[in-house]
């Protein structure tokens, strides 16, 4: 199973980071978690970094874990130009409820350059096609290579879920955004790599700095110490940082510290276009 990390990024704009979005390859299996924007821009770049299992035209399985714009954001670039590079499988969208809406108004809002793609003269001699399938807890995907199951976490009042990722001999545990919950703890125990969202401890406490209530942190996302305590649980074999929010003048090294002080396991601070065998 391959990692490949296209945006660690939240809902700010930053000049290197986009938004939350991912690859999982497994054999002849490409999978993409979540859509932020620019994350279609990272595939090409991850494809022309030699990853051909991430070229545009091959991708036909995408998993939305929430409907946040951070998450999705990139979504009708997504499904248009994996479309126009060539795809000619459908493209399977997997969401919570509430995506079927979301594509169909993005189609919608686009209807008049697909149709100028379509209708005429123009290098797409194959029909858009998409699927949306709605998912709940439970099994998501399943084939010979690869299987992806669903697990609801706490994300204020989003309908969220974290997936597990199973080939036939390595786990992978992608916890999307999350306050601590039980299910990362009972499905990412033992894993060979947790992706974990992560906030600064630290940050949240600097005055002045960040204008939104602490509160709101607590009852969303996962502070370093609460990541460390769910580390000790868990004990995966390696532990990265996505979707890492520092909330001030908190350094990469600092945030991975403040887990490190109370986690002795391996912890990487995830970054766009890091790939990682598993
Ligand atoms: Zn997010
Ligand atoms: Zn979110």
């Amino acid at each position: 199973m391959k990692l490949t990390l296209l945006g660690t990024g939240s809902p700010g704009c930053y000049p290197n980071v986009y938004q939350s979005a991912a690859a999982v390859v497994a054999g002849e299996t490409s999978i993409i978690i979540d859509c932020g924007g620019g994350a279609t821009q990272r595939l090409a770049m991850a494809c022309a970094a030699g990853q051909p299992a991430l070229d545009l035209k091959n991708l036909n399985t995408l998993i939305l874990t929430h409907l946040h714009p951070d998450h999705s954001a990139g979504l009708a670039d997504f499904i248009i130009s994996t479309w126009i590079k060539g795809r000619k499988e459908p493209l399977v969208i997997y969401g919570p409820a509430g995506t079927e809406e979301m594509v169909e108004h993005l189609i919608q809002a686009y209807k008049i350059g697909i149709a100028e793609h379509w209708e005429t003269e123009s290098p797409t001699p194959h029909p858009l096609k998409y699927e949306v399938i709605e998912y709940t807890d439970g099994e998501v995907f399943s084939n010979s290579d690869i299987s992806v199951t669903a697990h609801r976490v706490s994300h204020g009042r989003m309908e969220t879920y974290a997936l597990k990722f199973v080939t036939a001999d390595k786990s992978l545990f992608w916890s999307s955004d999350t306050q601590p919950h039980p299910a990362v703890i009972e499905h990412g125990a033992g894993v060979d790599v947790m992706v974990h969202e992560v906030y600064s401890e630290r940050g949240l406490h600097l005055p002045g700095i960040f204008h939104t209530p602490p509160n709101y942190f607590r009852r969303m996302h996962t502070s370093t110490l609460e990541l460390g305590d769910i580390a000790n649980q868990t004990r995966p074999g390696r532990l990265i940082l996505q979707h890492q929010m520092h909330l001030g003048p908190v350094s990469d090294d600092e945030l991975v510290q403040e887990i490190a002080d109370i986690y002795d396991g391996e912890i990487v601070f995830g970054r766009d276009l890091d790939v990682f065998e598993i």
